[in-house]
């Protein structure tokens, strides 16, 4: 079996089913490998991935590479872009791999998924070379700083309180909250 294929399993095992967004980000996953030299049917410890968008295609890219958010490997940045950053933690060399615009499909069936697999690398991705720095509270890696926030008390690792006036919250009760008070 190809090694597309190989992955391509792997992934729809993950996300359930095969989509147009399994193979993009399949294919995503082995151009930011490759570019990275890393074989992608490995796991690799170096590796850092930025995702951009919160669907399909980030399972392909977890289910692949292994990353996760809990692991802080697998970093999400809500923009809404069918992009991905690829990182070696250990050369510092970064790659962004997005997907043109063009090849957005509007019918997401089989020989979508298809036409996905077989269609040239350079119709389908932009590629880039880019730069990141990572934050120290967001490399893996045990806790190395850890404090309360002032207004609920709660704690908070990894260097994510607000500091205001010297006041430190966190960023619910700095930035309003996704949730509300039950009565
Ligand atoms: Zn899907
Ligand atoms: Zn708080």
């Amino acid at each position: 079996m190809a090694e597309i294929d190989l992955l391509l399993a792997r992934a729809k095992e993950f996300h359930g089913d095969m989509c147009p967004g399994i193979v993009l980000g399949t294919r995503m996953t082995m151009i930011g490998m490759r570019e990275l030299h890393m074989d992608p049917m490995v796991r690799n410890r170096d590796l850092i991935v930025y995702v951009e968008i919160d669907r399909c295609i980030t399972d392909a890219v977890q289910a692949i590479t292994g990353c996760s958010l809990g692991r802080r490997t697998l970093k999400y940045r809500p923009y809404g872009k069918f992009a991905a950053t690829f990182i070696n933690l250990a050369t510092q060399d970064a790659v962004r791999v997005s997907a043109r615009e063009k090849e957005r499909t509007e019918n997401p069936g089989p020989e979508a998924a298809t036409a996905l697999r077989d269609a040239p690398e350079e119709d389908l991705f932009k590629v880039q070379r880019v730069g990141v720095v990572i934050p120290e509270g967001d490399l893996p890696g045990f806790p190395k700083h850890r404090t309360r926030c002032s207004r609920c008390g709660e704690t908070i690792l990894d260097n994510k309180e607000i500091v205001a006036e010297e006041t430190i919250l966190c960023g619910n009760c700095a930035r309003g909250s996704y949730y509300t008070e039950a009565d």
